[in-house]
């Protein structure tokens, strides 16, 4: 437990400003994400360095396709979500009784993380599985260790935090993978209970602004977000506030949690593969269906196959440093 950023007094209660929830949280309670609650009238941050889930990783599986490939990461992951998505694959994390939960979990200071990191030869660490916004003193303290050692940072979020707080992590980060989850407020209020859209677009411009790699991610829901309008509306905002050489990577959906609708359909994924080919972005990857063509990436000058996925492995990687061997295409947005 560590004392909080990010917060204010509003007479007995405290105001958390870190992400656009705004909770008024009264003495010993938490707010809506559960991990940050005031004691004796401070906020304090109850799960820091408090780890619920770790594992070393191919960086494929976050995923992120062009940012070192095919390197192994430390993922990390704290109890609580500021967003609680129907359909979340680790709902029992994000969505659990965090009071309950945190007793029995792992503690990994900034230090441990580093130094595990190191050992086990990992190229970068990742904050993933729930929302880690909302593990932000930790991770503001962690990134700069992880960074000192030589090693990448990367955040794998909803976006759902806000721009000052955000700001001040930036600076620490290298990748930024997020999800975008649809392209209308109607849509985020459906599958979370909270329209934060605009404050996700905002933050994704800021962390290209800030220099991290963005890699993004949509999971596309049959009947829910995979309209023609919501595709190319994303598609298109991608290439006009991020870059055309930003990754999309759209996702099978299967039922989890509380959505238990059909999986997504191929002939779905496809259909958003053409619209973000039509709208002009270098690189839209078909994720969680194995062994597509999708998966790969190719030269934007040539065609020829640079890097051949099978899952989450990279079966082989031919570029020369950010180069295509055929033509020598530099390929842009690609860190190696
Ligand atoms: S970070 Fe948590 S406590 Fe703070 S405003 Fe967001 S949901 Fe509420
Ligand atoms: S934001 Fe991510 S971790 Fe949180 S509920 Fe949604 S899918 Fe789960």
């Amino acid at each position: 437990m560590k004392k909080a950023a990010y917060w204010h007094r509003e007479e007995s209660d405290c105001r958390c400003v870190l992400c656009p929830r705004y909770c008024l949280i009264k003495e010993g309670e938490n707010g809506f994400c559960g991990v940050r609650g005031q004691r004796e009238n401070e906020l304090y941050a109850l799960t820091y360095a408090q780890v619920a889930a770790s594992a070393f990783d191919p960086i494929e599986k976050k995923p992120l396709y062009h940012f070192f490939p095919g390197h192994k990461t430390f993922s990390l992951g704290g109890l609580g979500c500021n967003l609680r998505c129907r359909h979340c694959q680790n709902f029992r994390i994000s969505c659990c009784n965090v009071e309950k939960e945190r007793a029995g979990l792992q503690l990994l200071l900034p230090e441990d993380v580093v130094n595990l990191a190191v050992r086990q030869a990992c190229k970068s660490v990742v904050w993933t599985y729930n929302e880690p916004s909302i593990w932000y003193e930790y991770i503001l303290e962690t990134a700069p260790l992880v960074q000192q050692a030589g090693l990448k940072t990367v955040l794998v979020t909803a976006g759902m935090i806000n721009a000052e707080p955000l700001g001040d992590i930036l600076p620490h980060l290298d990748a930024y993978r997020l999800d975008i989850k649809g392209f209308s407020g109607d849509f985020y209020r459906w599958l979370t209970g909270f329209d934060c859209l605009e404050q996700i677009l905002e933050n994704a411009m800021a962390a290209k602004a800030a220099g991290c790699h963005v890699e993004i991610v949509t999971n596309l829901i049959p009947g829910q977000n995979d309209d023609e309008l919501q595709l190319r509306g994303l598609a298109r905002w991608i290439v006009e506030n991020l870059s055309k050489h930003t990754p999309w990577h759209l996702t099978a959906y299967h039922p989890n949690h509380e959505l238990q609708i059909a999986g997504t359909e191929l002939s779905s994924l496809e259909r958003g593969l053409r619209i973000g080919r039509e709208e002009g972005l270098a690189h839209t990857f078909i994720g969680n269906i194995s062994g597509h063509i999708a998966q790969n990436s190719y030269c934007l000058a040539c065609g020829h196959c640079l890097i051949k996925r099978n899952g989450f492995k990279v079966e082989f990687n031919r570029t020369v440093g950010t180069c295509c061997p055929e033509c020598n295409f530099k390929l842009p947005a690609y860190c190696c």
